[in-house]
């Protein structure tokens, strides 16, 4: 081998040592970076391409309400400043189903102290804007680098640290990898780690819709025995609807015309904002159940729908992942700092421990709903006519599950430090 191949060989070889790895810039995936800006640490995000952009009405609709807890975690990220403008505040949600009048109704001056009520019980934002605002907190930083474009071609385990290829020939090697890349996780899967999976056999159609009435910051739920239609107050006097049928029926809605399509939407909806009278692009994404067999292996951890994905009737997907980027990113800098090796098990587990209750009660949760709403049992649906009234009147329970739906009384990790 002459000079010159031999230094080309070296340099092919040339293997890249960084602190941290992970693959997916989506919202999870940015915001363990943006967690992780000030460690001092190396981290490389790589993502295969940009996602698309789902536009309706001049506007992403893939939405997502942000709950009181996570805007703040946002805050101290320093993402918040550039979401905020265009931040829609939710102020009240009402809830109710196809067969009873009434229903629920939380109010943003119910929660907080009496001394300091909040005035929103959440934010609705377009993800496209979050991940936006997420890469532009983490412009100053040279510690983090996102590689986009790129392709992994291979990865590799060793008892030290994990390898990787990229499809360019680039080769980077770190003691941890973490999988932020999405419910299909690629990297999930060649860990070789099963997921537990519920197929709901149905899909969430969403769009952008404009109501007549001003929506005055209302997000509504509307429950039918087929599944839940939301109507989430957006910019503009715009609304986002999120609505999760079965497969045949979204087969049919999504091959109607906009006035059939409009037609359906208001008969299943109600009078509640006035005539619904346009609507832009639709699309529609599968549901489905899922969690990861370990959320954790020696030199991995999973974060977002990578490690778990939930129905999303309660919109509470991505709040679940950011709260898994802030406790990954904890474990990562209190390892640094007492001198431990953060791909190693005695510290993932801790993440691992510290996640699963959130996860799992989440999860539960969402599945009961789920059940519950869509059960035609006989005597289900007049239980949950009459839960709904308790709920309605019962102001304890009613504030115990505002504050659920709001965030404030789930475990809000500490700012990175
Ligand atoms: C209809 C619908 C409505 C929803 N509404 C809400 C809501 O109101 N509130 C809420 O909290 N959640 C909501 N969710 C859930 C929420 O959208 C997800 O929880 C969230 O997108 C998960 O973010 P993520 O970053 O973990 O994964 P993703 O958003 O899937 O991002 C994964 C990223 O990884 C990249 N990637 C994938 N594979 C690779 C690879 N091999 N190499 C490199 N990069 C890769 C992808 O390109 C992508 O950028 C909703 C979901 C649906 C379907």
């Amino acid at each position: 081998m002459n000079q010159k191949s031999k230094r080309v060989q070296a340099m092919n070889e040339h293997i890249e040592q960084v602190d941290v790895l992970v693959v997916g810039a989506g919202m999870v995936g940015l915001a363990f970076a943006c967690a992780l800006k000030d460690s001092g640490l190396k981290v490389t995000v790589i993502e295969r391409g940009e996602p698309a952009v789902f536009e309706s009405l001049g506007m992403d609709c893939r939405v997502s309400a942000i709950v009181l807890g996570n805007k703040q975690i946002l805050e101290g990220l320093g993402a918040w400043k550039y979401l905020s403008p265009n931040a829609q505040a939710m102020h009240t949600m009402r809830i109710w189903d196809d067969q009873h009048p009434g229903g629920i109704r939380f109010d943003a001056d119910e929660i907080g102290a009496s001394d300091a009520p909040c005035d929103a019980l959440g934010y609705l934002v377009q993800n496209s804007h979050l991940q936006a605002a997420l890469k532009k907190t983490l412009l100053p930083y040279d510690n983090i680098e996102i590689l986009c474009p790129a392709t992994i071609a291979k990865v590799e385990w060793l008892s030290d640290s994990v390898h990787i290829e990229l499809k360019d020939g680039h080769k980077l090697a770190a003691p941890l990898i973490v999988g932020a890349d999405g419910g299909r996780s690629w990297l999930r899967e060649q860990a070789e780690i099963g997921v537990y999976s519920r197929d709901y056999k149905q899909k969430g159609i969403v769009a952008n819709v404009r109501p007549m009435i001003p929506h005055h910051g209302t997000a509504f739920q509307r429950f039918t025995s087929s599944g839940p239609l939301a109507m989430l107050p957006m910019k503009d006097g715009l609304c986002s609807i999120v609505w999760s049928q079965f497969n045949d029926d979204v087969e049919r809605l999504m091959a109607l015309d906009d006035i059939g399509f409009l037609e359906e939407l208001n008969l299943t909806f109600g009078p509640m904002l006035g005539r619904i009278e346009e609507v832009g692009k639709r699309a529609a994404f599968p549901l489905k159940g899922q969690l990861a067999m370990h959320l954790v292996r020696p030199r991995l951890a999973l974060i977002g729908d990578a490690a778990h994905t939930i129905h999303p009737l309660a919109g509470l997907g991505v709040n679940l992942g950011l709260r898994d980027a802030m406790v990954l990113a904890q474990e990562i800098v209190d390892a640094k700092k007492y001198g431990e090796d953060w791909g190693e098990m005695s510290v993932l587990n801790r993440y691992m421990k510290l996640r699963m209750p959130d996860i799992l009660s989440v999860i539960g949760s969402m599945e009961g709903l789920h059940r519950i709403f869509t059960s035609q049992l006989p005597g289900l649906p007049m239980l949950r006519g009459l839960g709904m009234k308790a709920v309605g009147n019962a102001g304890v329970i009613k504030s115990l599950l505002m504050k659920n739906s709001t965030g404030l009384t789930l475990p809000v990790p500490k700012q990175v430090g």
